[in-house]
């Protein structure tokens, strides 16, 4: 087996699209590496060997998505820091969110942050040397006021911080996206969460195809669009991979995968299936599927990857730092500390890079 260093030689094949499984032998990972580097597609049944593979094949499956991870980010790291700017009371009915109307999870609850209360927020997300201040709000969509609200405190925060800003606020209108736009906002997170196909066994208040129409509104409205999803709700691996695809097809830039924590008083409180190997497969096979987007173990990292969640970082570029919106997270020194130590470095600057022109 190779080490990851030397799996990080320069690449010499042909550049050109080889899509499809055709003279891919399986657990030759490195090919699969090659291809997407050059500019071709993993297929499905590709994904599929990624998720099935052998634990005494991780640490390969993990160095050809860190060959993918370094064309793109080298060996930086994004930090995002998240601010649950209005907590609990959402009418929605996702099982595996605290906050939503049919939790009794024990969190805390209140109304939308006040301007002053969202300022220090990016004052220590500043701090903590994240690239992107996250407001989220636990909502089916923004009422009027939150959207004035939101619009209003965007400009101070990055006059104030260098900080990119990602909103969370539901379900969002094209007039609503036009106005986070117009207000500053880089981008907006709205995540997949899982297939079209598992989507109503996790929510029945909204539809898949209500998360795509706000990504597309947001699409149009200029807005990068963060989304992702979440692995451990009882999904497949067929729903995984059709999330991937669907993330690839939209072209998203930023991918948070959380897995989930099985909050008690949630619908999905009894539901554990993680192991950390599993989630690393998945990581690499969101890198190997989505070569060029920021992917970011999100949710749930300290408590499913554990003592594996530094090697989460040789597919992903990106983590959270700080808590989680009802979670706590680890302290940021034992996240710098990991950083460190895997030889990254933090980065406030650096965009994704253009993806390699892919098969259509
Ligand atoms: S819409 Fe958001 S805040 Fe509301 S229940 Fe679903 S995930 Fe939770």
């Amino acid at each position: 087996m190779k080490s990851l260093s030397e799996c990080s030689a320069p690449v010499s094949v042909e550049p050109g699209c080889v899509a499809g499984a055709s003279g891919w032998s399986p657990g030759d990972w490195h090919s699969l590496a090659e291809r997407v580097l050059a500019g071709g597609r993993i297929t499905r049944e590709e994904a599929r060997a990624v998720l099935a593979s052998g634990d005494e094949e991780l640490l390969d499956v993990l160095a050809a998505a860190y060959r993918i991870r370094r064309q793109a980010f080298g060996n930086t790291v994004q930090l995002f820091f998240l601010m649950n700017a209005k907590s609990g009371l959402c009418p929605e009915d996702c099982g595996y969110c605290s906050q939503s109307k049919v939790s009794d999870a024990a969190i805390p609850r209140y109304n939308l942050l006040s301007a002053p209360k969202l300022l220090e927020a990016a004052r220590i997300a500043a701090e903590r040397q994240s690239k992107t201040f996250c407001i989220v709000i636990s909502a089916r969509g923004p009422t009027e006021r939150e959207m004035d609200a939101v619009c209003s405190i965007v400009p101070e925060i990055k006059a104030k911080f260098d900080l990119n800003i990602c909103a969370c606020l539901g379900l969002l209108t094209p007039d609503q996206a036009s106005r986070l736009a117009a207000a500053g906002v880089d981008k907006v997170n709205h995540n997949l969460n899982t297939s079209a196909r598992f989507y109503p066994e996790i929510c029945s208040t909204h539809t898949y195809e209500d998360r795509l129409s706000t990504l597309s509104a947001c699409r149009s409205a200029g807005l990068q669009l963060c989304s992702g999803g979440i692995m451990g709700m009882g999904e497949t691996h067929e729903d995984l991979i059709d999330m991937a695809e669907e993330l690839r097809d939209l072209r998203v830039e930023s991918i948070p995968l959380n897995f989930l924590n099985a909050i008690d008083g949630t619908p999905l409180q009894t539901t554990n299936r993680l192991n950390p190997r599993d989630c690393l497969r998945a990581l690499a096979m969101m890198r190997l599927m989505n070569p060029a987007a920021e992917i970011r173990i999100a949710g749930g990292r300290e408590l499913h990857l554990g003592s594996l969640q530094a090697l989460g970082l040789y597919a992903a570029n990106s983590m959270f730092v700080g808590d989680y919106l009802t979670t706590q997270g680890q302290l940021p020194e034992a996240d710098y500390k990991m950083i460190e130590d895997l030889g990254f470095v933090i980065t406030r600057g650096q965009e994704a890079a253009e993806p390699p022109a892919a098969c259509t």
